[in-house]
């Protein structure tokens, strides 16, 4: 068998996607080459668009590839394959360019390589449309891991002005419900303890009569994973069936990832986010009361065009007031294509990175308040497959905070019932319960 190496980038999407490759590659003859094992025949670099940097991180990975793997036919594909098929095809030692639709026919395009050697890039990006309903690939052992993201949903139908993500990923299109409740099962039947849902925007799943409430709703009726978690779901998609369903169903986990963005209506106008301030508020106030104890995410972009101090003020005390757990805050990155390119009222780097690095520090403040508030609780954390570098088990338990505890082996990828002792480094260091 041929040895096949992959280099990922970006989203967790991306590496589901890898998976995915490897899994349909292995079925043409390709092995995957382990982790530091010698030269593969074929490297795979799995690309991302979402910032200024992400190109400059795909070249550097090409190289890092030529050199690596000497002789290696170095495929490029994901979105800056997508979005720039040309600037890739120019970087030395690129043989291959798969765009975002052309990647799952790899198999067949390596084998159109091998026919024609000496022919320079061959680039196959024509931007055509997407399929209408997304494959669902039958992927399992993933290696080393408890839980698994399943791609449910790709591309998106909104238009936030500063994403270059919806032109990399085309129309929103879902995976046949029917499919995923059986690739859960098959998920579960290797050993995967928790499934997480993911997708490009998975607010926007839809298949038939079936959104997204539904589908979880069916997952957990028709198996038997023990845990089912959501990757990342925009406010205005939040339904009140999803939130009654996250309420009474104890394996459906009580946390949820939800994109603000920003606090300031004028900017979220700006950005073409389809919600403002006060729904956002009224939205999380409503899950922290009907979900007691769930874990609140967001993501918030600081720096967009036209986005004053006081607009960040209002961002700040919004967050401060919010019953939120954690942040992942990002400096706006200006992309070719995108709406926002064009917008006047560029803010400073240095501005925009003081405003990132205060709400870093919020979020920091908020997590620690949050765990805090969990010592001498009960709860129960899926122990991973692996212990941490300080010999501890580590888990997450069902509203997302990292657990740390010692036991032994026999603990690994179990669930496990553990008391909080203290909060450390943004994590709950535990003890196992003792049993009833
Ligand atoms: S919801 Fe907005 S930010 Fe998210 S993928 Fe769609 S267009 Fe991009």
């Amino acid at each position: 068998m041929k040895k096949i190496a992959f280099t990922t980038l970006g989203c967790r999407y991306n590496r589901l996607e890898s998976a995915e490759l490897a899994h349909e590659l292995g079925q043409a003859g390709y092995a995957q080459a382990a982790e530091g094992e010698g030269p593969a025949d074929v490297v795979v670099i799995n690309t991302c668009a979402v910032t200024s940097k992400s190109a400059a991180s795909a070249r550097a990975a090409i190289r890092a590839a030529r050199s690596g793997h000497p002789g290696a036919r170095v495929v490029v594909t994901g979105c800056y394959s997508e979005t720039s098929p040309a600037d890739v095809a120019s970087v030395e030692g690129v043989d291959l360019v798969l765009g975002n639709t052309e990647k799952f026919s790899m198999a067949a395009a390596l084998k159109r390589l091998e026919d024609n050697p000496g022919q320079g890039a061959l680039v196959l990006a024509d931007h055509g449309p997407m399929p209408s309903t997304l494959a669902v690939r039958p992927v399992t052992g993933m290696s080393g891991r408890t839980n698994a993201y399943l791609n449910v949903q790709s591309g998106c139908d909104d238009l936030c002005s500063f994403c270059v993500v919806r032109l990399a990923r085309g129309k929103s299109r879902s995976a046949p419900a029917a499919e995923l409740v059986e690739q859960v099962k098959r998920l579960a039947d290797s050993g995967i303890r928790e499934v997480v849902l993911s997708g490009i925007n998975i607010g926007q799943y839809q298949d038939g009569a079936m959104d997204l409430a539904t589908l979880a709703e069916a997952i957990l009726l028709e198996t038997d994973i023990p845990r089912l978690r959501f990757s990342s779901i925009n406010p205005n998609n939040v339904s009140q069936g999803l939130i009654d369903l996250m309420a009474s169903e104890p394996r459906f986990c009580p946390h949820l990832h939800i994109p603000l963005q920003n606090g300031s209506d004028r900017i979220l106008k700006l950005m073409r986010r389809p919600y403002t301030s006060a729904m956002y508020e009224d939205l999380l106030n409503r899950l922290a009361e009907r979900v007691p104890g769930i874990g609140l995410g967001a993501d918030v972009m600081t720096g967009f065009p036209g986005e004053t101090q006081e607009d960040f003020e209002r961002t700040r005390s919004l967050i401060e007031r919010l019953p939120l757990m954690m942040l992942h805050v990002f400096s706006y990155s200006r992309r070719a294509g995108t709406e926002a390119y064009s917008l006047p009222g560029a803010v400073a780097k240095v501005d925009a990175k003081e405003r990132t690095a205060r709400l870093m520090e919020l979020s920091a403040k908020k997590r620690q308040k949050f765990i805090k508030t969990h010592v001498g609780k009960e709860m129960v954390a899926l122990a991973q497959n692996r212990r941490a570098a300080n010999g501890k088990l580590r888990g997450f338990t069902a509203n997302y905070i990292p657990a740390v505890f010692d036991g032994p082996d026999s603990m690994l990828n179990t669930m496990v019932r553990v008391v909080g002792l203290r909060e450390e480094d943004g994590a709950l260091y535990c003890r196992v319960a003792e049993e009833a």
